[in-house]
């Protein structure tokens, strides 16, 4: 039986592939984008989320917690993460929500059990079931299992990638998979390191190479201000991608400030705190340039 870690399974969503799908959240992502909006999708393992304001200080976690994480310090109640096994004790108890775990293993039939439930709304609206994250790749195995398990069942499939992933990863994918939703971020390879932490050309190696096989592609432009934003990327991206065959529509997703409170959950730092989104405009200027390419279904989301 294959199973994985998964933080999440959203129901009813309306973004990630055509109709309305159900996503599956992997947890793990070899990727550390600096405006990511899923921090607690980075890690691969388990790890608790904390929110002050809910907490009533009831002290239950300061005596549940057999690695002694939880200290108050000058009456602020401080976690040491790094002592942190994930043994779930403080969550149980804290009864005010403060205190929740992100992330848990999962068989693919637990998965499906879930996904399944909602397949009177695929039939409906023409979606489907789609794997997203942190990065699906990063767990070849489950991901696999769950695509096929899926298209056993009739359903449409998705898988929502950096790309960054060894091809022979990808490969076995594409089978069981009918639409890849493909993120780019920056078309200079050092830039792409400053702001992922990893460079680009595996990622546009794979992307060509999917090309080549003719799986349609929906690509993902996230609008990160004075970060990717610049005229030169989005001519560079729309050069790029006028080279490539089978992109059926591309995304421009505007930066967004709505994971800012998560960072303060996982004890991580957010460095682009403060960051104003581009607006509409901003966004439609760029989409004008990937006009110019010839490219003809571009959106800005
Ligand atoms: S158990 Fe929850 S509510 Fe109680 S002190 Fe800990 S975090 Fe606060
Ligand atoms: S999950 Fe377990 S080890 Fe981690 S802080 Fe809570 S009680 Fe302590």
């Amino acid at each position: 039986m294959v199973s994985g870690m998964i933080f999440d399974i959203k129901h009813f969503a309306v973004h990630d592939g055509p109709g309305i799908r159900t996503t599956v959240f992997l947890k793990g992502c070899p990727l550390r984008c600096l405006w990511c909006h899923n921090p607690e999708s980075m890690s691969p393992h388990p790890q608790i989320l904390f929110t002050p304001r809910r907490c009533i200080a009831c002290g239950h976690c300061f005596e549940a917690c057999p690695e002694k994480a939880h200290e108050l310090v000058n009456d602020v109640h401080v976690i040491h993460r790094e002592r942190c096994t994930a043994c779930g004790a403080c969550v149980e108890g804290c009864y005010a929500g403060a205190i929740e775990m992100a992330g848990r293993v999962v068989t693919v039939e637990e998965v499906m059990e879930e996904v399944l439930k909602d397949r009177a709304f695929y039939e409906n609206s023409r979606g489907g079931v789609t794997l997203s994250g942190g990065e699906p790749l990063a767990q070849p195995e489950f991901s696999l299992e769950l695509l096929r398990s899926a298209k056993n069942h009739g359903l449409h499939t998705i898988i929502d990638t950096s790309g960054h992933a060894p091809w022979e990863q990808i490969e076995r994918i594409l089978p069981y998979t009918d639409l890849i939703l493909y993120d780019l971020k920056h078309m200079d390879s050092k830039r792409h390191k400053a702001l992922t932490g990893v460079p680009n050309e595996l990622i546009l190696d794979n992307l060509r190479r999917i090309t080549e096989t003719g799986h349609p592609i929906w690509i993902r432009i996230p609008l990160i201000p004075d970060q990717n934003d610049d005229d030169e990327n989005i001519h560079a991206l729309g050069n790029y991608l006028s080279t490539i065959k089978n992109v059926e529509r591309v995304d421009i997703l505007r930066y967004h400030r709505l994971a800012e409170s998560k960072y303060g959950q996982t004890g991580l730092e957010y460095r682009l705190r403060g960051m104003e989104p581009p607006t509409k405009e901003e966004a439609e200027a760029k989409r004008r340039i990937l006009l110019k390419y010839g490219l003809s279904n571009v959106t800005v989301k």
